[in-house]
């Protein structure tokens, strides 16, 4: 059988319940994988392990199952395979792209004040991966400091200079592709392991999609800032690119993103008040299901 054409997921983090943002970002991927004759799966990105609760998860299946979504088995869950992203970063570590930082996070935080705002949404560290010598580093390591594993952005862009990296984005479900080119200096160093913990969010979702054949992503447009990145670790790491859509947010009534913060209700508190799916999908201002 030849691979689907179009191939998405909804990648929740169990760390709290779903609120109607949530329920926005599945239904889309959920109904653009219908409308392609594709398939939907669902990741459960749980690397967190301060954050992460198997009650989140236990709720999050619940919930996507009363929207009415269905998904493929198994689900991946990215804690039981924390050796791949291990392995990732080995061929990071290999092709020279990455540096141990052992700055704590205020020298990081003096380091960047005068720094410009990058890409990621956070303010930027560019740091110089030559700055220790081996041997310190290993004198470092050995006394059993604590270290990054920052991608170094100056690095990659040596490594691209003649060839420039670009993502597509569908514009909307129905009109055509934009093309954006990854400016490496909007993307900073970015910490990709820490000593403590062998991958981070960007490692792995781009390593899961890449093993998991997803073609196309559907994700909330605050996530866009993550795409230049995940393209770089992409070319490093010799994985196809999938068409990226950043939908818009579904914000709060004080205008900002839903959030536990914001007092957001979970899905399952509407549930428990009444409300049925299509009451949800309304909210949303998403067209009545077709089933
Ligand atoms: N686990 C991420 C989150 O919950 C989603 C990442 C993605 O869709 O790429 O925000």
């Amino acid at each position: 059988m030849p691979p689907a054409a179009y191939v998405t997921r909804f990648a929740p983090s169990p760390t709290g319940f779903l609120h109607l943002g949530h329920a926005f970002s599945a239904f889309e991927a959920f109904e653009h994988a219908r409308a392609h004759d594709g398939r939907f799966l669902l990741r459960i990105e749980d690397i967190d392990q301060g954050r992460r609760r198997p009650r989140f998860e236990t709720a999050l299946l619940e919930d996507l199952d009363w929207l009415g979504l269905a998904w493929e088995s198994p689900v991946r869950r990215q804690s039981e395979h924390l050796q791949q992203y291990e392995s990732a970063l080995g061929r990071l570590i290999t092709r020279n792209v990455v540096y141990r930082c052992f700055r704590t996070r205020r020298e990081i935080m003096e380091a960047i004040a005068s720094a410009p705002h990058g890409g990621l949404g956070e303010p930027l560290y560019v740091g110089d991966p030559d700055e220790l010598s081996e041997d310190e580093i290993a004198a470092r390591v050995a006394a059993g400091e604590t270290f990054a594993w920052r991608l170094s952005s100056r690095a990659c862009a040596d490594l691209f200079a003649d060839r420039p990296l670009v993502f597509e984005e569908a514009l909307s479900a129905t009109a055509g592709l934009g093309t954006h080119r990854v400016r490496f200096e909007e993307i900073g160093d970015p910490v990709l392991a820490r000593k403590d913990a062998g991958t981070s969010y960007h490692l792995a979702c781009v390593h899961d999609d890449a093993l998991q054949g997803v073609t196309h992503i559907t994700r909330g447009e605050d996530l866009f800032a993550s795409t230049p990145l995940h393209r770089l670790l992409q070319a490093l790491l010799d994985l196809p690119t999938p068409v990226y859509r950043h939908h818009t947010l579904i914000l709060g009534a004080d205008g900002k993103r839903l959030s536990k913060r914001n007092g957001a209700p979970a899905l399952r508190d509407l549930r428990a008040a009444g409300e049925t799916p299509q009451q949800i999908r309304e909210r949303l201002c998403l067209n009545s299901s077709k089933d």
